[in-house]
């Protein structure tokens, strides 16, 4: 497995039987040496600095149904809400004051934030706030779409492709939606010029080493900026309840092959991983990872945005949980920086 693992640090590339041999045959003993390589490669380039994004969830509303979520649409217990322009503008406010200087936006699929209403609250962060990156997760939009949020001054997308197979895509989302479509949102985010992160999540039910083999693959072609992983997590209102969560030990493993097949780029060690293991964002920096995203939702709707159970830091004020991720980070010899943090990861080229 050894010679696997040097052989993707040395290219950068491995086949899908490799990826696959190298998933099913691990060993503690090759998780130590990958976790060893992939934080060489980390300090070469990001040294022992964190990168933080302040993220504001600002609906929970979602069109979709997709079975692992916890705001999908069926969920008929979910208390939905919505931020206004005013209240995430506030929540920028709190982070700028806090250092923060990337703001996230994620929300489901809500149609009540139409293309207007997005470039309106995207130009109004990006005039009052011009040394930030903005950052959108808002699921799939058109190409048209896309280009005017670009336009208004958003700089990043995350979109995690979920899996590329397109049958474990259907098993883990019901039609229209489709692998296909998911992927051809990414390559028009690429187009148009941001910088993309995708991903998935480790041990999602009926997940294969294949599965993930291809998942790899598909993160060598499109060659994104940012890569978005974490364990899936049940929710007790969705039909995947019953599934057990993926692994820390799993996360940690593919967490260190993304460090070595792309070297720069912004990997974050997430909070599902902090939900299923009290030390898991902090092992997923010691294995390769180098951004955390903590939360700037006001506290009163956080725990609404359940996506899965018993998620973390839906308590806590946001410089509580900023400087309990500081105080994590210090303590393991790395430390947050306020910086950007663009990607060093400049390659556009499709
Ligand atoms: N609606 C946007 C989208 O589709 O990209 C952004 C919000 S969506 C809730 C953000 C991510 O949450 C998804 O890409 C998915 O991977 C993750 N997620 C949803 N349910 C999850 C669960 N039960 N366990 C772990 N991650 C989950």
């Amino acid at each position: 497995m050894k010679h696997l693992i040097d052989k993707l640090e040395q290219t950068h590339s491995l086949t899908k039987e490799e990826w696959t041999a190298l998933i099913e045959g691990r060993t503690p003993e090759t998780a130590a040496y990958l976790f060893t390589r992939a934080r060489a490669v980390r300090h070469k380039y990001y040294h022992h600095d964190v990168y933080i994004r302040g993220l504001i969830e600002f609906t929970n509303y979602c069109k979709n149904d997709c079975y692992y979520c916890g705001i999908r649409r069926s969920n008929q217990n979910a208390r939905r809400y919505r931020l206004s322009k005013e209240q995430i503008l506030q929540c920028c406010d709190i982070g700028y004051e806090l250092g923060f200087r990337t703001f996230v936006l994620q929300g489901g699929e809500d149609g009540y934030y139409t293309d207007e209403r997005m470039v309106d609250i995207i130009s109004e962060i990006h005039g009052r706030f011009p040394d930030c990156a903005i950052t959108l997760s808002i699921g799939e939009r058109s190409y048209e779409s896309y280009r005017r949020f670009y336009e208004a001054g958003a700089d990043r997308y995350l979109l995690r492709h979920e899996t590329y197979d397109p049958q474990h895509y259907k098993i883990l989302h019901p039609e229209p939606l489709s692998a296909e479509h998911r992927r051809q949102c990414l390559w028009d985010l690429k187009e148009i010029g941001y910088q993309v992160g995708t991903g998935f999540m480790v041990g999602s039910p009926y997940q294969t080493a294949e599965n993930l083999a291809d998942d790899l693959l598909f993160l060598e072609e499109l060659n994104p900026q940012m890569v978005g992983i974490g364990p899936f997590i049940p929710h007790h209102d969705t039909p995947f309840k019953e599934h057990p969560a993926g692994t820390m030990e799993l996360t940690l493993f593919l967490l260190g092959l993304i460090r070595l097949l792309l070297p720069k780029v912004l990997l974050p060690s997430t909070t599902a991983l902090g939900t299923i293991a009290p030390d898991g964002r902090q092992q997923g920096i010691l294995a390769g990872a180098n951004v955390v995203m903590p939360n700037l939702s006001p506290t009163d709707v956080r725990k609404d945005y359940l996506l899965y159970d018993n998620k973390i830091c839906t308590g806590e004020e946001a410089a509580e949980c900023k400087s309990s991720l500081e105080q994590q980070m210090n303590a393991i010899g790395y430390q947050v920086t306020v910086a950007r943090g663009d990607s060093l990861n400049t390659n556009m080229e499709l």
